[in-house]
């Protein structure tokens, strides 16, 4: 099969083929012929065009996936045959992650080591899925007396649709599309406008694995036009969104009129605190891997670190030495820790945070960008000292290589510093004292706390946020019984009594 890409060993001279949709097992243009410009975050050039899909390209995505759902087959398909294109899906990435990772890195700038890393753990979701659904799939019985029995089975929804985000495509595609197809149910995928090109071959990956037409459809385009259009589609049963907390509430609003059912993976302002009992160079590492690593792009970053006074300045010390270490560059360079950021727009965004941080009277320690290193929309890992939790730069998702650092005394001011916000994603605990640990973590208002670890995630817990981090869980069982699936009770009477 053709490459996507011709790879080479940097970000410069690579050419990519042009992105269209896939709809009812078809790569087509647009219908009204419409396509945006795809750029390099490394080199700001043009990679490809990409096909603009708009409502009436969204209307035929989702008559071609419920005609697949209905008689497809797919919803009624033997579980075990339909989990025989699951694994191949797994397979057929496993095969591909060189290449899959490269178009993630030049999409996005993130450093391959960790695309690599990443494309090799979607392809998990698929496996894990499969797993989980011939496990776990079932429903239960409640006999009443010798008169009834009732029963449940779960059903898949119909027509899904599922609306992702561009800093780590793949993975969080996959995450909704792995769960969404082993339960049965047919998918509109409405990548991110930013990061077409890995949804792209996921696509190309749906097709050789042999997908009955209309199982899975890609719908590239702009969020008000392609993304609006599917969450306002009356056949559209449900959309699982991961994106910015604005866009989830207007999601939510939108779908109101249809009734949809909603998952939210929304943004975060996580604390990482570091009490003066903990092992410090440990700490240290979780620290600096949990905001730098992904250029900052993360929805679980630790934003917020709270230092004990006992130990700021030994641990702000330390921080200045290896934010300076870290290696800037290409992308595409194995041996790149941190590359740019995503986009022009999002590289003001973050610098104006940046300069307003200066303004609220923060000392700002800035990794340096090496010389030789393409222009691109590198903002390097940034330290915020002498931050106070009120500052914005502390309650606002500033979605980049930003850490503000935050001085405290008890275990009682840092939760209720951590808790004054407006997020709830995740908070990570460091600490040798096993009590406190559990207490912190306890209190923290986070959907997911780590003591003493940093973001280490096993697919069986539930993944998600409370506050305005998000609604609803992904992850394990929780995405199968709780979001694809729906429970249908059926009542049988074994008595004399009918009613
Ligand atoms: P975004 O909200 O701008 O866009 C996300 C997606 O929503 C895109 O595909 C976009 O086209 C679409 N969209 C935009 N407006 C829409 C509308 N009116 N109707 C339907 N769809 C619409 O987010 P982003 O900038 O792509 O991603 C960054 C954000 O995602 C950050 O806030 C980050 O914290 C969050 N995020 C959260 C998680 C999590 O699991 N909680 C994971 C990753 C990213």
């Amino acid at each position: 099969m053709k490459k996507s890409t011709e790879m080479s060993k940097d970000s410069t001279n690579i050419k990519v083929d042009d992105v269209k949709l896939y709809i009812n097992g078809e790569f087509v243009n647009a219908q009204a012929q419409a396509t945006f410009e795809n750029s390099n975050p490394f080199t700001n050039e043009v990679n490809n065009l990409v096909a603009e899909g708009r409502k009436e390209d969204i209307d035929k995505a989702v008559i071609a996936a419920k005609q697949a759902f209905k008689s497809g087959p797919w919803g009624s398909m033997k579980m075990e045959e339909r989990m025989v294109y699951i694994n191949r899906i797994a397979d057929l990435i496993d095969e591909e992650v060189e290449e899959i990772a490269s178009l993630e890195s030049i999409d996005t700038g993130l450093p391959i080591a960790q695309t690599r890393k990443m494309i090799a753990r979607a392809a998990e979701n698929f496996r894990f899925y499969s797993r989980m659904v011939q496990s776990k799939l079932h429903g239960e019985s409640y006999p009443v007396d010798n008169e009834f029995i009732n029963y449940t089975i779960y059903k898949p929804l119909g027509v899904v649709g599922l609306i992702t985000p561009w800093n780590a495509p793949f993975m969080l595609e996959t995450w909704k599309v792995a769960p969404a197809l082993a339960t049965g149910n047919t998918v509109i995928l409405k990548p991110a406008e930013l990061s077409p090109l890995t949804a792209n071959k996921l696509a190309e990956v749906m097709d050789k694995a042999g997908l009955p037409k209309g199982v899975f459809n890609v719908v590239h385009g702009y969020g008000e036009t392609a993304g609006a259009a599917l969450v306002a589609h009356p056949d559209v049963e449900a959309i699982s969104f991961t994106g910015e907390t604005t866009t989830g509430t207007i999601i939510i609003k939108n779908s109101a009129d249809t009734l949809k059912k909603t998952s939210m993976e929304l943004g975060g302002k996580s604390p990482l605190i570091v009490f003066d009992d903990a092992d410090v160079e440990r700490a240290l590492d979780a620290a600096v891997w949990g905001i730098f690593s992904f250029n900052g792009e993360r929805c679980t970053a630790n934003s917020r670190v709270f230092l004990h006074k006992n130990i700021k300045d030994q641990f702000i010390e330390a921080l200045k030495e290896r934010v300076g270490n870290i290696k800037i560059g290409d992308p595409m360079d194995p041996t790149t820790q941190f590359g740019p950021l995503i986009d022009k727009e999002h590289f003001k965004k973050v610098s104006e945070y940046i300069e307003l941080a200066k303004q609220e009277g923060c000392e700002v320690i800035q990794g340096v960008v090496p010389e030789g290193v393409k222009a691109g929309n590198f903002v390097p890992p940034t330290l915020l000292l002498n931050a106070t939790n009120d500052m914005r730069v502390c309650q606002e998702e500033i979605f980049g290589p930003v850490m503000a650092v935050i001085e405290f005394e008890s275990e009682e001011q840092v939760i209720a510093a951590a808790n004054d916000v407006k997020y709830g994603l995740a908070g990570y605990v460091w600490t040798n004292d096993i009590k406190r640990g559990h207490r912190v973590a306890q209190a923290v208002e986070a959907g997911m706390l780590w003591v003493n670890s940093q973001n280490v995630r096993d697919l069986r817990i539930p993944f998600g946020g409370m506050k305005s981090s998000g609604i609803g869980r992904e992850g394990g069982h929780y995405a199968i019984f709780e979001f694809y699936t729906e429970p249908k009770v059926i009542h049988i009477a074994i008595g004399d009594h009918h009613i």
